[in-house]
Order: structure tokens, then C-alpha cells, then sequence
């Protein structure tokens, strides 16, 4: 279970979700480490358990998040304090703090409260600062250096990580390695990843006229989700918009199942529920006050930089509130004016959410409306894939249930990961001198018959876990 390359070890690392990373730097016999992601296996993944590290025996100086995914940051509260210092994006922290903060009210309100203590604590939480268009360089760890780039995820506000290692064990002394995270080249911010890799990671065209890279990159560590998913369709956010957009126009009534975090997502259905109803746009509903609160915070955040990922009429579902007009005659419960205008609503797959559905199949029945409510579901399909390790049969009753009563699913999602092509122009683009490291990925060996040459072919480090 444990990778171990040079100065590098991988936990986890072929399983999609939970790897986490560890890479050390010993100059003159002082040893310093930090840490990439501490997150939570997959369901389904396999791993009955989670691996202790071992804190004590190999201490920690700082951790960094590439992103606030589960599988990511989900043992977040199990990092000693003997960690003083833990790294993650503006964005990203206070998305995980809405999250701990709606989990309070819930039955493991106890570990939700430590956590948002954790969160909220200046003094061990640093976020990444933006320096002109670059995110400033980490340079307080012993033998470290460290530069965040922003990278385009189903998270918001992801991160890659190039590291340079000061060890006096590897050749040369320093080793540069690539941590590209979570990734994808499909999404609003995806055409800027390889940009980024040659002007930035590489500092292509520093020296005038030789077209050489000043920089190399001699380990690169790369996500490869979709090595194993390879089947799956990848649209691209804006093609998924355009779908949701022709879906939406022939349905008034929809109910959308997103993750509150898929911002990209959402801002495509959100985008499409105004484009599909001209002239008027139509509101958002939201099954909670917590994905309200999402939503608020991504207009708040990274609604500065973009209109579309604006959220402007966003309402909780109470289907029976009365509402007041001044051009209105009379009062109108939500649901009436639902019913008037249409509607984006998003809802869990629990049973729970069959009170904000069923009112509109009964009024579809007895003659109120002439259109039946329909569902997106926009969630990996594997999770209500019978066959599937990581399936939740509560979502897989719920769908058949809504399919009983006539309701119409419609699938339409995007993954979050780089598709194949992606993940190998990202490889060909580093080029790294020394070795590729797959992580993230239930299919290492796949990284073997990629469409590239055979020195880079050479480089994939497939080493058996132990
Ligand atoms: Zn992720």
C-alpha cells in the first residue's frame, strides 16, 4: 500500500480517492517532510481501513490540500498538532467550513465542531496568496520550496503543487516534482493548464531565442482517475450547458442532483435554466439553507472575477410559504409561483426530498399543470450502478422509486478528472527527466499504453504497493 520512490512515498495510491503523499528532504542529516492531502478511501474502494501514518516516527511540518474533496481532506481532523502549519486555498477553506458548520446540526456534531475549530484557526490554517497572476512561492519549510498553481477540478479552487527538494541523497542534490492533484482539461479553467505548464512549471522562452526550458521537471506525480473510466463520454462544460440548456427548454418542471461543491456544474445548470426561459430566467431552488450558503459563497468569491459563476435567485424550497406581490392580487404559495414560472431545483437522492417532488406529479395528475416534473441526475453514474463497488443503494431506490411514479431521469454529467488525451499532452508537456508516478488510479500499467514515446513509456513507475 505504501510507493516508495527516491525521497517520495505514496499511500493509497491505486485507489481513485484517499492517496495521500509524503515527501522528505534530508540535507546535512536533518530530515523535514510535508504532506499532500490527508483524505478518506473511496467507498467501495477495497481499503477496509484507512492507514495510520505514522506521525511520531516520521513528523510532519506542514500539509498541503490540493482541494476540498472528501477523499482529499477527509481525515483533516485526525492531523496531530504536532502539525503546525496545514495549506489550502481561500475558496477551498471556507467551502470545507460551511460544510463542518451544516454537519454540527447533525449526529456526528462532535467531530464537525472540532473540525470547524480546526478551520477557523488562523494560526495553523494558511491559504495560498496570489501574487500578480502567480500564487506566492512557499519558502519557510527547511529544504523546501514550494509553488502553488490553480488547476481546473470539479473542486473549486483546486491546486497543483511544483516542489523542489533540496536531498542530499538524489542525484544532484535537488529534485523538482510536479504534484499535479486532482485535474482535467474539460472544464471553464481547463485551457490553461497546459499554458501554464510551459510558461510557468517549464518557464519556456526565458532565454530569448533558444525556445529551451530553463526549468526541468524530474518527477512527475499524476492523478489517473480516468484510466480505468476510459468509456466514459467527457463533455465538455460548456457542451453539457448547451444540453442542459435544450433539456431545460422543453422542461418546465426539473430537479437537478449536483454535488453543492461542483460549482462548474452548477453554474452550467444554473446558466442554462436562464438561457432555456427567456425573457425570464428561472430561479433556483435549493432543497437546504446549506447549499444556499455554497452558492453564496461562490458568487461572493469567484463570482468577482466572472458573471457565470453568479448565483442571483436562489430561494430554499418551502413549498407552502406564502409570497406577496405588490402587482400580485393575492398571496401565492412558493409552490404556486413554481408552477407559473418553472423551475431548477436541486434535491438530494433521499427520501426525504420526495416532498418537494410529489406535489408536482399529483398536480401533473389531477390537471393543475401539463407537464410532469423531470430529474437530471449530474453525479458519477458509478454511484447507482448496481455493479459498482462504490454504489449507495439509497440513490439507486430513489431513482427506481421516481422512475415508478413516471418521473423521467435524465443523465447528463461531466466528470471531474482528465480525460485520457489530457492526462497525456500533461505528460508529454512536463516531460519529466526522471519518472512518472501514477497515483489516483485502480490501473497504474494503463500509463504503458498511452499515446506517447516509448523514453516517457520507460519513465512510469509502476512499482508493486507493498
Ligand atoms: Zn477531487
Amino acid at each position: 500500500m505504501i510507493k516508495t520512490y527516491e525521497n517520495i512515498k505514496i499511500f493509497q495510491g491505486d485507489q481513485i480517492g484517499g492517496c495521500v503523499t509524503v515527501i522528505s528532504s534530508t540535507v546535512n542529516g536533518k530530515t523535514h517532510r510535508i504532506m499532500i492531502d490527508y483524505g478518506s478511501s473511496l467507498e467501495g474502494s477495497g481499503t477496509v481501513k484507512d492507514f495510520d501514518y505514522p506521525w511520531d516516527k516520521e513528523p510532519i511540518d506542514a500539509v498541503f490540500f490540493t482541494h476540498y474533496h472528501g477523499d482529499h481532506v477527509g481525515r483533516i481532523g485526525e492531523i496531530p498538532k504536532s502539525v503546525k502549519t496545514l495549506y489550502m486555498g481561500e475558496t477551498a477553506r471556507k467551502v470545507m467550513i460551511n460544510i463542518q458548520r451544516a454537519l454540527t446540526r447533525t449526529k456526528d456534531g462532535d467531530a464537525a465542531r472540532a473540525e470547524l475549530e480546526l478551520l477557523n484557526d488562523d494560526g495553523r490554517i494558511r491559504t495560498f496568496k496570489k501574487a500578480r497572476c502567480i500564487y506566492k512561492h512557499i519558502t519557510d519549510i527547511p529544504g523546501f520550496k514550494i509553488e502553488p498553481y490553480s488547476v481546473d477540478h470539479s473542486a473549486y479552487d483546486a491546486y497543483m503543487f511544483l516542489i523542489e527538494v533540496e536531498d542530499d541523497s538524489v542525484p544532484g542534490g535537488k529534485t523538482i516534482i510536479l504534484h499535479t492533484g486532482d485535474f482535467r482539461g474539460h472544464g471553464r479553467r481547463g485551457k490553461a493548464m497546459l499554458p501554464v505548464i510551459n510558461y510557468y512549471i517549464r518557464r519556456y522562452g526565458n532565454k530569448e531565442g533558444t525556445g529551451k526550458p530553463k526549468r526541468d521537471v524530474d518527477v512527475l506525480i499524476t492523478e489517473g482517475t480516468m484510466i480505468s473510466r476510459s468509456d466514459e463520454p467527457v463533455l465538455t462544460e460548456f457542451e453539457l450547458q448547451l444540453e442542459a440548456t435544450k433539456y431545460l427548454h422543453e422542461h418546465k418542471y426539473a430537479f437537478l442532483i449536483c454535488s453543492s461543491t461542483n460549482l462548474d456544474s452548477l453554474a452550467s445548470f444554473y446558466q442554462a435554466a436562464q438561457d432555456a426561459s427567456v425573457p425570464y430566467g428561472r430561479y433556483l431552488y435549493t432543497y437546504n439553507n446549506y447549499f444556499k450558503t455554497q452558492l453564496d459563497t461562490f458568487t461572493k468569491t469567484a463570482g468577482k472575477y466572472t458573471d457565470l459563476y453568479k448565483f442571483e435567485n436562489v430561494y430554499e424550497l418551502e413549498l407552502e410559504r406564502e409570497l406577496k406581490r405588490p402587482e400580485w392580487t393575492k398571496k401565492k404559495t412558493q409552490k404556486e409561483l413554481m408552477e407559473y414560472t418553472g423551475f431548477l431545483a436541486v434535491i438530494k437522492p433521499a427520501e426525504w426530498c420526495e416532498k418537494f417532488v410529489d406535489p408536482f406529479i399529483e398536480d401533473y395528475k389531477n390537471g393543475h399543470i401539463n407537464e410532469m416534473p423531470v430529474i437530471i441526475y449530474s453525479m458519477w453514474d458509478g454511484y447507482i450502478d448496481k455493479t459498482k463497488g462504490a454504489r449507495k443503494d439509497e440513490w439507486i431506490k430513489f431513482i427506481e422509486r421516481q422512475e415508478a411514479k413516471g418521473v423521467e431521469i435524465k443523465h447528463l454529467h461531466t466528470s471531474g478528472h482528465a480525460s485520457v488525451q489530457m492526462l497525456t499532452d500533461v505528460i508529454k508537456a512536463v516531460n519529466p527527466t526522471r519518472a512518472v508516478i501514477p497515483m489516483h488510479t485502480e490501473d497504474a500499467e494503463g500509463f504503458k499504453y498511452l499515446d506517447m514515446d516509448e523514453g516517457l513509456k520507460d519513465k512510469v513507475f509502476i512499482e508493486r504497493s507493498c
